[in-house]
């Protein structure tokens, strides 16, 4: 399922990775048990790529529920929590249906969202970094609405309205964004984005301390589908 819109971006094809638990950094740390790093690794394989088309295609909405669509939201479920990301969209996987899973924090228990939309979101705005698990090695900040108001499907079609904020509002707006065919590259600035692109050429890894000075006074929380658990930022 195709689109248009993979113009001017560069494909690349490389071993999948990270959302925001820095895999390398992972597999620097001997004592993190090998069995968990394998099963992240047979979990990202499962996640698309950045260069492939469907993360650039908008999702179909669901209006069949029932034990296929459970079973498909438990796969997303396990695959999320085996790559240790926080958040995945069916489209990550070349499933073109509007259904998110997030489990924003390890206390909070999986969920899976249909049809989610964005109902209302704050004015207020901020920045943090967030990866992407369709998006090898690159980190970038994006400027998200603090609060967000989410009404959805639950797995059985019943309607859920969500109130959100801080990382929770900001995985879900990360994930209704892949179910438009939205990535983290789109809404961080040129900048960012032109240094990213290069990485992803090269196979490099990116973070916006890259361009920055040292002392940059950039929130250096990291989001987005695999993120450690990150604070508001200031301004
Ligand atoms: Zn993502």
């Amino acid at each position: 399922m195709a689109d248009e819109r993979t113009a001017g971006d560069p494909a690349v094809a490389e071993a999948p990775e990270a959302e925001a638990i820095d895999a390398e950094e992972l597999e620097e740390h001997a004592e993190i048990d090998p069995e968990l790093l394998e099963r992240r690794r047979e979990a990202l394989a499962e996640v698309r790529q950045f260069g492939d088309p469907v993360l650039k295609s908008a999702a179909s909405e669901v209006s069949a529920f029932g034990p296929e669509l459970e079973g498909e939201a438990e796969r997303m479920i396990a695959l999320m929590q085996g790559a240790l990301g926080i958040g995945l969209a069916a489209t990550q996987l070349g499933v073109m249906r509007r259904m998110l899973v997030f489990q924003a924090g390890p206390d909070s228990a999986p969920r899976a969202l249909v049809n989610p939309r964005v109902e209302w979101s704050s004015g207020e705005e901020w920045l943090a970094e967030e990866g992407c698990l369709s998006l090898k090695g690159i980190v970038v900040d994006v400027e998200r609405p603090l609060h967000a108001r989410i009404s959805a499907r639950d797995i059985s079609g019943e309607p859920v309205l969500l109130e959100a904020s801080g990382l929770e509002a900001r995985v879900l707006q990360h994930e209704i964004d892949h179910l438009d065919g939205v990535l983290i590259l789109d809404r961080t600035v040129r900048e960012q984005r032109r240094g990213a692109l290069r990485a992803l050429r090269s196979g490099e890894s990116f973070d916006p301390s890259m361009l920055e000075p040292p002392d940059a006074e950039v929130d250096a929380d990291a989001a987005g589908d695999g993120a450690d658990p990150a604070r508001p930022s200031p301004e």
